[in-house]
């Protein structure tokens, strides 16, 4: 099975040219491709994120191939009415309201007339407030200390800055830490981080890490960006309290729908992997009148799973969209879902608990 896998590596090297790659859109029957990016890299600023030159030849190969670049809303409607259109559709989405979706994003999805979904953590947009995992990149980046020991609910960290990387692998150790303890336990621990690294914090995020306007919202409305909620601060909602997860979905809503001109009723879940929400913010967005949410789940959002159950809706996937161009190719063309079965296919011929992990 091993001896299989670089075989199997450069016949998907070759099958991703477009023309071979339609042969495979039959596994995509009812399967669509949302992508979800985050940060647009600005050349002038130095700050990093998605190349914008790359996503405007990807987007220009979609148009060429005629794939059908759809908005969530209406990917939504296609998917309860199963449309044959499903299949080939992609829509994109953007999450969290940084400053460079709106002034770089907006621009190359307007240039190739592709719809685009932003969700926006209002509170940001409101002001003070700036992202929590910001905030630690902010600390480990500027820290002069070469140890750190800070205490996390019941933990105590212990962390070494490494002579490579810095504090990029602690960086990402913590945040990811901060997501399984409470809301208070977090925003502590991250107030103690600062502390220990002798970093101060501003009070608002610096011009690297800020947000959209709302007034930037509506231009971007005029150029075919759409927005939708994705909470008011940006917590893990199943480390929430029930009044915060309700006022976070809520007003965040509220926000929107205040300043937006058309909000698109779909929530994003801010940390939207399956264990990380629940039976009761999908309470909340039911009452709320939401027709669906997304999450951040490695898969394909499939038609046949919202005849299955009307839950569905609330819990759509969405594939990060990957760094180079042949990788975002093999999802849209089916590719990505010919690897799926392969690895199920490898899993079942290995010992329990030994199959491949998913994800490219
Ligand atoms: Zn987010």
């Amino acid at each position: 099975m091993e001896l299989l896998k670089p075989v199997q590596r450069v016949l998907l090297g070759a099958l991703t040219a477009p023309a071979v790659t339609r042969l495979f859109s039959r596994f995509m029957l009812g399967r669509a491709t949302i992508f979800v990016l985050h940060r647009l890299q600005d050349a002038d600023r130095g700050t990093p994120g998605h190349d914008p030159q790359a996503l405007r030849g990807f987007l220009s190969l979609l148009r060429r191939e005629r794939y059908a670049l759809v908005g969530l809303e209406e990917l939504f409607r296609w998917m309860a009415e199963s449309d044959r259109r499903v299949s080939r559709a992609v829509a994109f989405t953007l999450d969290d309201g940084y400053s460079d979706q709106g002034v770089i994003a907006s621009r190359v999805f307007a240039a190739f007339d592709c719809p685009a979904t932003v969700f926006v953590t209002t509170g940001f947009l409101d002001g003070p407030l700036w992202l929590w995992w910001d905030r630690i990149e902010y600390i480990l980046r500027r820290t002069a200390r070469s140890t750190l020991e800070i205490e996390l609910g019941r933990t105590v960290l212990h962390y070494q800055r490494d002579d490579e990387v810095g504090y990029r692998r602690v960086q990402y150790d913590f945040t990811e830490r901060c997501k399984h303890v409470s809301e208070e336990e977090k925003e502590t621990a991250i107030l103690r981080l600062a502390a220990v690294a002798e970093v101060d914090l501003p009070e608002r995020p610096p011009p690297d890490y800020a947000p959209m306007s709302w007034a930037d919202v509506r231009a971007c409305e005029e150029r075919g960006l759409t927005f939708g909620p994705h909470s008011v601060t940006h917590p893990v909602l199943a480390q929430t309290t029930d009044l915060q997860s309700r006022r976070e979905i809520t007003e965040s809503w509220e926000r929107l729908a205040a300043e937006a001109r058309a909000p698109v009723p779909i929530f994003c879940y801010p940390s939207g992997q399956p264990y990380e929400y629940g039976p009761r913010e999908l309470a909340t967005l039911r009452q709320l009148g939401m027709v669906g949410a997304v999450g951040s789940s490695h898969a394909y959002a499939d038609a046949r799973a919202f005849e299955r159950s009307p839950n569905a809706r609330f819990a759509v996937p969405r594939f990060g969209y990957p760094p180079d161009l042949r990788a975002a190719m093999q999802y849209v063309s089916g590719l990505e879902r010919l690897k799926e079965l392969w690895r199920k296919r490898d899993a079942r011929s290995q010992e329990p608990g030994q199959g491949p992990q998913h994800g490219s």
